[in-house]
């Protein structure tokens, strides 16, 4: 958080550190001065200001209380539960939720926000089978175009919610995949894939087999760095 905030340019997201937050500003008639606030619940943050203070004092405020928001943050416990207004990471996007009850397809993806169909009670299970499509497309599609570059056929692509791997591949061409790759980086995903994938050739983990997952995914090293490094935090999400 840097830089001073200007009335007409307040932002609908507030970046702490590494995170981006949804940030909603209310004004409060009875309120004496400006209060700051972190949600845990929709991991957002609000600021409740007194009835004729400025936007500009504070976002202000906000800025001189940047050091206990990354404190705040660091401290939270680290699972983040999908709700509408959260935004999450999506094939290496940042990607906001919403809900709209009237909205005729199950989920939409559009510009960055994933808008999710149906009564709110159902939002939960409407959106585990949304991130479940989506993870089964953006996998299957990566999974095809390397398939085609080793000259092996995939005979099925399933997407599971996996604790101990996040691919495998069977002798008779069925690749499974952890769908909380889609929370990953987009680098991470293809090696996952690139790894599953050339396993259709070499069903082992030979000199052979690395040089193919090179081939397929040229940075494959410091994506299972990654993964051995950061993979529990796919785990942090949760609708
Ligand atoms: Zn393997």
């Amino acid at each position: 958080m840097t830089g001073l905030w200007h009335d007409h340019a307040v932002p609908e997201f507030l970046q702490v550190g590494e995170e981006v937050l949804p940030l909603v500003i209310k004004r409060h008639r009875s309120a004496k001065r400006i209060c700051l606030r972190y949600h845990p619940g929709d991991h957002a943050v609000s600021l409740t200001l007194p009835r004729h203070t400025r936007v500009v004092e504070g976002m202000n405020f906000l800025t001189q209380k940047s050091e206990w928001l990354i404190t705040t943050l660091m401290e939270m416990p680290s699972k983040k539960r999908i709700k509408p207004g959260v935004v999450i990471p999506l094939c290496g996007e940042r990607v906001r939720v919403k809900h709209d009850a009237q909205q005729h397809t199950a989920f939409m993806l559009k510009r960055g926000v994933l808008t999710i169909a149906g009564d709110r009670q159902e939002f939960t299970k409407r959106m585990t089978e949304a991130l479940r499509k989506i993870a089964r497309q953006e996998i299957a599609a990566r999974a095809e175009k390397m398939a085609k570059k080793t000259g092996r056929r995939i005979h099925r692509i399933t997407v599971r919610d996996t604790r101990s791997r996040w691919g495998s591949c069977s002798s008779t061409g069925n690749l499974s995949f952890s769908w909380r790759l889609i929370f990953a980086p987009e680098e991470v995903m293809q090696y996952v894939v690139a790894h599953e994938v050339a396993h259709l050739r070499y069903m082992n983990h030979s000199d052979k087999f690395w040089s193919l997952v090179a081939y397929l995914c040229p940075d494959y090293e410091a994506a299972k760095a990654w993964l051995k490094l950061h993979g529990k935090e796919l785990y942090r999400f949760n609708a």
